[in-house]
């Protein structure tokens, strides 16, 4: 299966520059053949990947609609209009920057809008599933504002086993009276009560931020609550469960709020906007308010439901007992307590199965070496797998790290294997956009 955009684009760039081609190519290839598991990446449709690649990428426009800084606007305010009241749509907002580079950029105006710089912020911390613009010690959120952090459950015995202990957020928030509450993580498996923390912020006088860049798309499609109408503020990546291009987007309902995270992006944080990113995810945003999309995300969570219940079955942990989203932490110590998430993410790289190691709640390990992977579903579901091949690609998992145990010879012969029917299932479940890399190779 190949596209025709994709490779008429391959043979654009291969007639002027056959060295940047090749590893285009080679990445092309990649993706064809390999499964995709981290849940933070995503296979976006041809013309949302076309759409990154058009002439907007030529244009200043600093300011926002109506308010720029350079002539020649006029295009740039139609995209930007269209993108934001397409985001508006679907998040049930009244607000929406469309502007952010990343969803870092998003977070860093949200701090700069609504706190100085020593301002009290809680959140969970990076080890147990945050991210590392929540508080980490080198990130400007770790540098330039106090973060305290509140726990999971950790009792083995409790049915709340590394879930959001809400108990512990609410005495945590009341004993430090942060001045903005930040819920959405990188690595949870599990619901947001975001009106539980709606009912903390009123408490102890908190603003409430929830940052939803993995769930978006389970978001927009209804498939995980909504953050509104109980945050003040929310913040979002577009390249994951949403499936648009790579960036960011700030979303509220009160307009003071957005006034203040406008001017901290832009002028405060970043230059000119990226229009062909922009451009972009108004067509991302487009397809996500398709019908499809909702089927989409259905499929996204009973797949992932699906590779949890194998992978137990194969007697791997879950950590929480469990997914309700797109992802899931995977304790491989309870299959064998000689595994690591370092071993398994490279042996399973060996046979074109993606993923990243790691930390599980209160990991013994250090975070290069980790017990755990983090696995997620929404770029094997947007590929077309059911929940037949994610019961196949347990099989796959549980195969590569049993011979892994046993030694470099099985580990290689399986690999070997393994890498076959990985190949063969990708070919029987083609990524958007297909792979035009056999066609260069063969050159
Ligand atoms: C991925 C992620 C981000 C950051 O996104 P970038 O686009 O990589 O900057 C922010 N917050 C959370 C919770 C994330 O998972």
């Amino acid at each position: 299966m190949t596209h025709p955009i994709d490779d008429a684009v391959l043979d654009l760039i291969y007639a002027q520059d056959p060295d940047a081609a090749a590893i285009l190519a080679g990445e092309q290839d990649r993706q064809a053949h390999t499964i995709e598991l981290i849940a933070s990446e995503n296979h976006a449709s041809p013309a949302v990947v076309h759409a990154a690649g058009t002439c907007f990428t030529n244009k200043y426009a600093e300011g926002y609609p109506g308010r720029r800084y350079y002539g020649g606007c006029a295009h740039m305010d139609e995209i930007e209009t269209l993108a934001r009241e397409r985001a508006k749509q679907l998040f049930n907002c009244e607000y929406a920057n469309v502007q952010p580079h990343s969803g870092a950029q998003a977070n860093m105006a949200v701090f700069m809008a609504l706190l100085e710089q020593g301002d009290t912020f809680a959140s969970l911390v990076l080890k147990d599933g945050g991210h590392l613009s929540h508080g980490m010690s080198l990130n400007f959120s770790g540098k330039y504002f106090k973060p305290v952090h509140y726990p999971l459950h950790y009792d083995k015995a409790h049915p709340q086993h590394e879930q959001i202990d809400y108990d512990a957020v609410r005495s945590v928030c009341m004993e430090h009276k942060p001045k903005l509450l930040l819920c959405g993580y990188s690595a949870y498996s599990r619901t947001i009560d975001f009106a539980k923390f709606r009912a903390i912020a009123d408490e102890c006088g908190a603003l409430l931020m929830a940052d939803i860049a993995h769930i978006a798309g389970l978001v927009a499609a209804g498939e995980h609550p909504s953050p509104f109408p109980h945050c003040d503020v929310v913040t979002t990546t577009t390249h994951k469960s949403l499936r648009g291009p790579r960036g960011g987007l700030i979303l509220t309902n009160d307009v003071e709020i957005f006034n203040a995270t406008n001017k901290a992006l832009f002028p405060g944080v970043q230059g000119g906007p990226l229009m062909h990113i922009i451009f972009a995810k108004a067509v991302a945003f487009g397809e996500a308010l398709k019908p499809g999309f909702k089927d989409y995300q259905q499929r996204v969570r009973a797949n992932a439901k699906a590779l949890a219940a194998a992978l137990t079955d194969h007697g791997y942990r879950i950590c929480s007992g469990g997914t309700d989203n797109h992802l899931m932490l995977v304790d491989l110590t309870a299959r064998n307590p000689e595994l690591t998430g370092r071993d398994a993410e490279t042996w399973l790289e060996a046979a074109n199965i993606i993923c990243n190691k790691n930390g599980i709640p209160d990991d013994q390990r250090k975070p290069m070496v980790t017990s755990g992977v983090r696995l997620g579903s929404p770029a094997t579901t947007t590929r077309g797998f059911g929940e037949a091949e994610m019961k196949q690609v347990a099989v796959f998992i549980d195969r590569i790290l049993t011979a892994g145990l046993k030694g470099e010879d099985a580990l290689a012969a399986e690999t070997e294997a393994v890498r076959k029917e990985v190949r063969s299932l990708c070919g029987q479940f083609p990524m958007p956009g297909g792979t035009p890399a056999t066609v260069f190779f063969s050159q």
